[in-house]
């Protein structure tokens, strides 16, 4: 039996958190099961490093399920290769 790490419950059973964006300081409201969210003010986007232990957890898939585990791996991906365009 696999034990539940802490990144996994959040994917599991969503919850709303508030960040402040770094560049305006507005509150931006980020889902915990979604890998980014945008200011509503200046558009900055903002990542969930919640979603990290997926990347590197050898359980992550049984752990969030096949669906979810693709998806965020997906974003990963995306998230790495637009970061390595700059
Ligand atoms: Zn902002």
């Amino acid at each position: 039996m696999v034990s539940q790490c802490p990144g996994a419950v959040n994917i599991r059973m969503p919850r709303l958190e508030i960040r402040e964006c770094p560049r305006c300081k507005e509150d931006i409201e980020i889902v915990s099961n979604e890998s980014s969210a945008k200011c509503s003010k200046c558009g900055f986007v903002i990542y969930n490093d919640l979603l990290s232990c997926v990347e590197w957890c050898e359980y992550a898939k049984e752990c969030v399920g096949d669906r979810t585990y693709d998806r965020v791996m997906k974003e990963i991906a995306e998230r790495q290769s637009s970061a390595a365009a700059q």
